[in-house]
């Protein structure tokens, strides 16, 4: 549990004289700036003069006040939050990788560019796709890419066409991507199982559009089951479909969206296949693709001629950079641990294992929370706060008392088309044990919604910072101490 001590800002610990290290008397000359004339502030006011004692154990607590994945359940829906082997870091923090510069020239760096070119092998049988490029920086970034690749294809064929439809149910980056990429998005609604309407789509969909971009299993946990017909509607008129692959944790081992039609997606290595993630990254968001777009990658392409790897720039068709180097290289390195630890036969379990616990947990709160969507789901799945309504208790209030529980709060509030979300991703590496805990304490906060709503309205009660006031939070952020008088 976490420690229910209140930490003092650093600055308050503070007093006059203390430091950390104490040296010996000097015994040679003093020399003075060091620097070379080098401006240097000798005096910062108010700067903290603490012990080593102090220091090490402030920081430390910091350290406990926060929630990670190897410290418990971290259900965050759609962010595929798995704990990440630590055989991982150990390979990406090997000193042959961590000193290799990325200006290095393509003969010193053989290795480096074999183990990329290797991940793109893994990539393209995972996903049944032509050719990848593993440098955009993030999923979104991803986006980003893949929609500039679409762009680069229809402005050579004549025009880049004027519209992205895009799914009432999508993450919000998909919009901005197309957006960003300067098409105009068109939003289409799902239907009342969750899922784009194929009569919907064969409506909207014209010569005018450059592509569809669909979430597959969508943001509800659901499965596009129609997407084959989906992708012909949409190659009938000449349109892309882009797979926004970040629920690829449902699918891998078991299903391609190669073999489902689809012309290009993004993967989120930093979910599926195990990299710490939160916290603003590092992540990386290799781009799949099939043949018909291969010319337009970012360049450097990485290719193999007599048997040595070389960066090849001679792409007149690419979209040209994306990323600096070689992108997220030590991110490409654990997710190649990953999956060449895992094999063929270990990545599909893990979904099949990422399937049968959202499962379990759905079939456990069913009845209790309430599931706006009754199709069957994969990987996670979306239920609401509708029943708890009814004694004034709402998702927020439901998320904060989870913390008390010791548990990561479940995503909020989206998908947009579920109010008052709770979005349930446990991933596989979740035991019976820790699913049940969760369940448990879900059923513990529904019984408490009846019998002590005000319990609940003002939790959490147990963390070291209570409620905060998220709006004041953003528009008032106080970065600076101030000194009190
Ligand atoms: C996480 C996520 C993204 C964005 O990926 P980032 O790596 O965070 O940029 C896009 N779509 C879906 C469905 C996601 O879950």
């Amino acid at each position: 549990m976490i420690n229910v001590i209140r930490e003092p800002l650093i600055f308050e610990i503070s007093s006059p004289g203390k430091t950390a290290v104490k040296l010996p008397e000097l015994d040679v000359p003093e020399k003075k700036d060091l620097l070379n004339g080098v401006p240097v502030r000798n005096d910062i006011e108010g700067f903290p003069e603490v012990s080593e004692t102090e220091i090490t154990r402030h920081f430390t607590r910091l350290s406990q006040m926060n929630y990670c994945v190897d410290f418990g359940f971290y259900p965050l829906g759609s962010c595929t939050m798995k704990y990440n082997p630590k055989v991982n870091e150990k390979v990406a923090s090997m000193s042959c990788f961590t000193s290799s510069h990325p200006l290095a020239p393509e003969k010193l760096v053989q290795g480096n560019l074999e183990l990329m070119k290797t991940l793109e092998k893994l990539l393209c049988e995972i996903t049944g796709m032509d050719a990848v490029t593993l440098q955009p920086a993030a999923g979104a970034h991803g986006e980003l890419t893949g929609m500039m690749l679409i762009r680069a294809y229809h402005t050579a064929h004549g025009n880049p066409r004027k519209y992205v439809l895009i799914p009432d149910s999508a993450h919000g980056t998909n919009p901005s991507s197309a957006h960003i990429c300067g098409y105009t998005v068109k939003e289409i609604k799902s239907s009342e199982k969750g899922t784009i309407s194929v009569e919907d789509l064969a409506r909207v969909m014209d010569e005018e559009v450059a592509a569809l971009m669909v979430t597959n299993p969508n943001t509800l946990g659901v499965f596009e089951s129609d997407i084959c017909q989906i992708a012909d509607i949409v190659h009938a008129k000449g349109g892309f479909l882009y797979m926004d692959g970040a629920n690829m944790n449902a699918l891998a081992g078991i299903t391609r969206p190669g073999d489902m039609k689809v012309d290009v997606l993004h993967l989120n290595l930093h979910k599926t296949f195990s990299t710490p993630h939160g916290g603003g990254g590092p992540g990386s968001g290799p781009v799949a693709v099939k043949k018909i777009l291969e010319p337009y990658l970012p360049v450097p392409v990485i290719e193999e001629k007599d048997g040595q790897y070389y960066l090849n720039y001679d792409r007149p068709q690419s979209i040209g950079r994306v990323k600096s180097f070689y992108g997220q290289f030590l991110v490409m390195l654990k997710a190649l641990a990953y999956i060449l630890a895992l094999g063929p036969k270990g990545i599909r379990e893990m979904a099949e294992v990422a399937v049968l616990n959202s499962n379990y947990i759905r079939k456990s709160l069913e009845g209790i929370y309430h599931l706006k969507y009754d199709t069957p789901t994969l990987h996670e799945c979306v239920f609401s706060d509708k029943y708890q309504k009814d004694y004034g208790v709402s998702n927020l209030d439901i998320a904060k008392r989870l913390l008390d529980y010791g548990l990561h709060p479940p995503t909020m509030s989206f998908p947009l088309i579920v109010h008052g979300a709770l979005m349930i991703e446990p991933t596989e590496t979740e035991s019976r044990r820790d699913l049940d805990l969760f369940i448990e304490a879900m059923k513990a906060i529904d019984r408490e919604a009846k019998e002590n709503p005000e319990l609940l309205k003002s939790a959490p009660h147990l963390t070291y910072v209570r409620r905060l006031d998220e709006v004041q939070a953003a528009r008032n952020p106080i970065l600076r101490w101030e000194k009190k008088e």
